[in-house]
């Protein structure tokens, strides 16, 4: 509950707010901070006020609950009480601990004093969302720390220790510790005085060509982002009387706000925290304990599975079928512990207790008291049979087991034990101590217990969990699939793996999909489609890949995929061997290449994700199109900036994607059925309606 204490100190007013977890600026706390200071101006024992946050932090900004809510805008409203504070006759000394950002740290830009304790952490993390801080922070900050530090900071996004802004005129006092004492002391002193940051001057002779340096600067490194070129505007505008440039900063916030970018940006924060939640799994779930875990194959994942849980302070059992394997298992552990003490990540000592956590054995039984179990053995159902019915048989009762497949059938791993109910999947991505996603996949028999601790171990893991039911590919890999199947259909008509992947990129991917096919090995794929041969008799794909992988070319793995790697992986160079290879295989199945254009590459390839995910939408696989988005935005590189692959169709609007698809649908080399609209799509498209916000009303 938001709450604001006051109490007076020698003569000073100590004003303190809070509104846990992070000392939100929501309404009820200004309008408490607003009556609080009234109460010190009209109190004529009070000379000064202190106006500090609690639990140890000073206040995380805005409230993200009153985002897009009348109470956003509720007087007094963020810049009103940013008035009250710098026009207030009685000094006002800011005390800062922990926190301190955005509308937090434009609130403390505002005071007339700072002190702040040596490690705590002031930022302007707006551009983040697309846009700028709207409350003063470009013109305060500039007058208080500098142009060069204020673009660094505004740009960036990125929160700065205070120690590192001790020297500036942000700061009056940094001290380790509490900072309200030191406050108090500075308020109680004659130093203390009612000084405006608005009157300061701009000093910076070079206003103009350092703005322009920088703008330059971002222009090249994000081509595709309004918000950090805005910025910069706003704090040369700073260089303009003050009100002028305030005025400036507010037109170019609410401008950033209608931005397809700021609108995606935001989307995809607020899809990240509505990830967690499960209609029919409230908040009130009581979740098991997790204090120990076993993982059973150490392999790639299950490696990288170990690191998560270790990181995360839990210790776990490694098991392996063999000596040898367990030992690789381990040495490649360690091997990532050791890159990290290189790059002076982590300290030796950090290293060997991280190591010392994790218990590799031979015997399956050592693991029965584990409190869950991830199983990330071979991709083989006869294997995953024998592991799941010896943890059938060893495990403790209530402990959760959980499979990492990607591809197989979660209810048929928990009917080979008996409690099927207990089990989960798990879907880690590949690095898995690095990935952010995990999908958790809900069987049909799982209790709601087990989905809500394994949500809340997605949280405890640092992952951005979300829910899949089960079907192939669950919902990443099975929109993944279509994605790759149309990237081959575009080589057969006409495109260059570079074109594909420069036109992705281009859109914002970090990578096409080429590129990434062979840095994951495009013998993945192979295996994939020959199962798949016999799965889907009706099922197209082009055999052009196939091809690929027969000279042997499975990607960087091999030293050549659809690139050439003479230089490093980071290097890929068009290649003469799959140049030749893509001609040959265009002359088999009777093709003239023509030119395609880069809007059909992306076109084709993101609205192919888009009729999938509207499939698994409508199947219930996702429970909702935000959950898809954060999916595609955290597993497989979808430019945040585009909001995930359902919020990017909503804002072309279904229409005309439905109208796209059409069009694709008659090309003579395509796939006529591939591009038949999802009913969901189709009833969205007809109404007016948006996957995002439900059925239009259009028609
Ligand atoms: P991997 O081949 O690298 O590792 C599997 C390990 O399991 C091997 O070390 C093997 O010795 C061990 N093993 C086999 N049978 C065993 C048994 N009965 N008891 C104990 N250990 C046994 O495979 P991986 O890439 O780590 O994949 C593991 C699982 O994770 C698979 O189900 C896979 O589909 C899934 N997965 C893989 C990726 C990926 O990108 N590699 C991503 C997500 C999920």
């Amino acid at each position: 509950m938001p709450h604001v204490e006051y109490r007076t100190e020698r003569s000073v007013a100590v004003i303190a707010f809070g509104n846990p977890p992070v000392n939100s600026l929501s309404h009820s706390v200004r309008f408490e901070i607003a009556a609080a200071l009234e109460r010190a101006a009209s109190d004529p024992s009070v000379r000064a006020i202190v106006l500090t946050g609690s639990g140890g932090l000073f206040s995380g900004g805005a409230d993200i609950r009153e985002f897009n809510t009348p109470a956003a805008l509720r007087g007094p409203n963020l810049r009103q009480l940013i008035v009250a504070v710098e026009t207030s006759d009685k000094p006002v000394v800011v005390a800062i601990a922990g926190t301190c950002l955005g509308g937090g740290l434009e609130l403390s830009l505002a005071a007339h004093h700072r002190v702040a304790s040596a490690d705590a952490r002031l930022g302007l993390p707006e551009v983040k969302l697309g846009l700028l801080p709207g409350a003063g922070g470009t013109q305060r900050l500039p007058r208080l720390v500098g142009v060069e530090t204020a673009i660094n900071m505004i740009v960036s996004g990125e929160p700065v220790p205070a120690k590192l802004l001790a020297k500036t005129a942000l700061l009056d006092r940094v001290v380790d510790g509490d900072p309200v004492a030191a406050a108090v002391e500075l308020a109680a002193s004659k130093e203390a005085a009612a000084r405006r940051t608005r009157d300061l001057p701009l000093v910076e002779p070079n206003l103009e060509a350092l703005c322009e340096f920088a703008r330059n600067g971002v222009k090249t490194q994000w081509p595709n982002l309004p918000a950090p070129v805005r910025c910069i505007d706003a704090i040369e505008a700073a260089g303009k009387p003050f009100d002028e440039g305030l005025a400036f900063e507010r037109r170019s916030f609410l401008e950033l706000m209608q931005t397809p970018q700021s609108q995606s940006l935001r989307h995809a924060f607020f899809a990240e925290r509505a990830a967690s939640k499960v209609d029919d799994v409230p908040e009130s779930t009581p979740v098991r304990q997790i204090e120990k875990a076993a993982i059973v194959g150490a392999g790639t994942m299950g490696g990288g599975i170990a690191i998560c849980f270790v990181n995360a302070g839990i210790p776990v059992w490694l098991v392996e079928a063999n000596q040898e394997g367990l030992d690789r298992g381990v040495a490649r552990i360690a091997g990532i512990y050791d890159g990290q003490v290189k790059k002076g990540k982590l300290t030796q000592a950090e290293r060997d207790r991280r190591m010392a956590l994790i218990t590799p054995t031979l015997a399956y039984e050592a693991i029965a008291q584990a409190d869950i179990v991830i199983e990330a053995v071979f991709e083989s159902m006869d294997v995953k049979r024998e592991v799941f019915t010896a943890l059938d048989r060893i495990m403790k009762r209530g402990a959760i087991l959980a499979t990492n497949t990607s591809t197989l059938d979660v209810n048929k791993i928990a009917a080979f034990t008996k409690r099927p109910q207990e089990v989960v999947g798990t879907h880690f991505f590949s690095p898995a101590n690095v990935m952010r996603l995990l999908e958790i996949v809900r069987g049909k028999a799982t209790a709601p217990d087990v989905l809500a601790t394994a949500l809340r171990l997605g949280k405890t893991l640092r992952k951005v969990a979300v829910v899949s039911g089960v079907c192939d590919g669950f919902i990443g890999n099975r929109m993944l699939e279509q994605y790759g199947r149309q990237a081959t259909y575009l080589l057969e008509e006409g495109a260059s793996p570079q074109q594909v992947d420069g036109a992705m990129e281009a859109f914002g991917f970090a990578m096409g999909p080429n590129r990434v096919g062979d840095l994951a090995g495009n013998d993945i794929g192979w295996a994939i489609r020959k199962r798949r041969r016999i799965e889907r008799p009706d099922y197209k794909y082009s055999t052009l890949p196939d091809k690929l992988c027969e000279l042997g070319r499975f990607g960087q793995k091999t030293g050549g995929g659809w690139y050439d790697y003479p230089n490093g992986p980071r290097k890929p160079q068009p290649s003469r061997v799959v140049e030749e290879l893509i001609a040959r295989h265009r002359a088999d199945i009777g093709i003239t290449p023509r030119k395609i254009d880069n809007d059909e590459i992306v076109d084709r390839l993101v609205y192919a994700l888009v009729n999938e995910g509207a499939k698994i939408l409508e199947e219930k696989i996702a429970a909702r199109a935000s959950d898809i988005d954060v999916v595609y935005l955290t597993g497989y590189g979808f430019p945040a900036a585009r909001g995930g692959p359902m919020f990017y169709a909503d804002l072309v609007g279904l229409y005309e994607v439905r109208r796209r698809m059409r069009q694709f649908a008659r090309n003579p080399h395509g796939d006529p059925a591939f591009w038949t609209p999802a009913p969901l799509l189709d009833r969205l498209a007809t109404s007016g309606g948006t996957f995002n916000g439900g059925e239009g009303a259009a028609v």
